[in-house]
């Protein structure tokens, strides 16, 4: 009996699933979870001492791989000056002035502990501000757990087939109306009916929790513009793509201008942090200036600011990004090569440091091209790759990640392996 088995039937006692995330529990592609003791560089270990190349990284944060030494230096600094203040400290003023550098849409930012936080409070400021109660999102769109947002929501939501969740009152879900991602027309259907009542247009800009599928020409702007017109803000939900598809995040990449934006992820750089920025006008109204309240014991911890901090400055080396795109592209279309060569149905999408699978043709746009996809050949080909030592996120609907530590031989030991992985599936068909 591996040490692995043994570590789940012992979790699944006190912890619900065995998880403290619902994706994590495995049951997207079936199988038991790996249970990891270590991670350096591109590579984990289990706790049965094997080793994975890593295409999680945490869902997300870890953009310069696993214990890279120049945050984990920061971070033992920090603790050793002090766990935690619960008063203002310069790391969280430094970090903050980073993320104003980086986007220049935003000019004051709040610090929270989650991606959940930032959203939460995006939408209550935006509520407070237009004084609308209504939020439009889109089908297959994850912001977190707040109430407002599980109503067709991705990511585990989605994964695990409940993406409205029981629990949200119906007043509640009443509020948040959804429309359809790269299908402009159904968010200008709400607005010509609902226009008055919207605070708010949220969105992924990079769709990344209904696996990966970048914005259409047009598509971001498109939703600028019908925001304008109607009063309503934009908040771009930048937790993932906010340092992972450009520096500046999407809202660079796409030239966006956003009134709120919400990071998480990367800017703690695996220590908890999340964030909302916006102009001062608009984050004026947070409490102590305003009467938006919002408040947090651990926001702004020193040791997860210091993280942070460390992280966003091995991003502004010189061609940072065009590297990690190098290497994703090298992936994917090494990906779709092995695929073709074994005649597997099979596409791929990337944007920046993130990318996605689907057991379908290209193109995919729209949340029921993504639905098109084959579960069950995503779920034999993680069960082949993760035997060959390739660690890919447990859903086909998760986006994947490559870090700044992912070398040439990862990438091409992972290709090596999908070519032995879909010739099996092209047998098994
Ligand atoms: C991960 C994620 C969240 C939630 O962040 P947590 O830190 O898990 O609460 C919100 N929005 C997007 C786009 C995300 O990818």
């Amino acid at each position: 009996m591996s040490r692995n088995h043994e570590a789940f039937t012992r979790a699944q006692k006190v912890l619900v699933g065995g998880v403290n995330s619902p994706v994590r529990a495995f049951k997207g592609v079936g199988g038991e979870p790996l249970f990891l003791r270590r991670g350096l560089g591109a590579h984990v270990w289990d706790i049965d001492e094997r080793r994975y190349i890593d295409y999680v990284g945490a869902w997300g944060p870890l953009i310069l791989g696993h214990a890279p030494p120049a945050v984990v230096k920061a971070v033992q600094d920090a603790a050793a000056s002090g766990l935690a203040f619960g008063a203002p400290s310069e790391a969280e003023t430094a970090l903050a002035e980073q993320v104003c550098a980086c986007m220049p849409q935003i000019e004051q930012v709040r610090f929270v502990s989650s991606g959940t936080e930032a959203t939460m409070t995006a939408l209550r400021l935006a509520r407070a501000a237009t004084g609308r109660d209504k939020v439009v999102k889109f089908e297959g769109g994850y912001h977190g757990h707040p109430d407002a947002f599980l109503v067709k929501a991705g990511s585990g939501a989605l994964t695990l087939g409940v993406p409205t969740s029981p629990g949200v009152p119906a007043s509640v879900a009443a509020h948040t109306l959804v429309a359809s991602y790269n299908e402009p027309a159904s968010v200008e259907g709400l607005f010509r009916e609902q226009g008055a009542d919207i605070a708010a247009v949220i969105v992924e800009p990079v769709a990344g929790n209904m696996n990966c599928v970048p914005p259409a020409p047009g598509f971001l702007a498109h939703l600028r513009r019908l925001c304008d017109e109607h009063g309503a803000l934009l908040i771009l939900d930048e937790v993932m793509t906010g340092f992972r598809v450009a520096r500046g995040g999407a809202q660079a990449l796409y030239g966006i201008r956003p009134d709120l934006t919400t990071l998480g992820k990367i800017i703690g750089g695996g220590l908890p942090v999340g964030a909302v920025g916006g102009p001062r006008k608009l984050m004026q109204r947070l409490s102590p200036e305003g009467p938006v309240f919002q408040a947090g014991t651990n926001s702004g911890n020193p040791v997860a600011m210091s993280a942070g901090l460390a992280t966003l400055a091995a991003l502004s080396t010189e061609g940072f990004y065009p590297a990690l795109e190098g290497k994703v592209r090298r992936l994917t279309t090494g990906l779709e090569e092995a695929a073709r060569r074994h005649r597997v149905l099979f596409s791929t999408t990337a944007v920046g440091g993130m990318f996605g699978l689907f057991f379908r043709a290209a193109p995919i746009s729209t949340y029921a091209d993504v639905m098109q996809s084959s579960v069950p050949q995503f779920q034999a080909f993680h069960r082949l790759m993760l035997d060959e030592g390739v660690y890919l996120a447990p859903s086909a609907f998760e986006a994947g990640f490559v870090s700044a530590a992912h070398g040439e031989e990862d990438i091409a030991q992972t290709l090596a392996a999908a070519d032995r992985a879909f010739a099996r599936l092209s047998r098994a068909a």
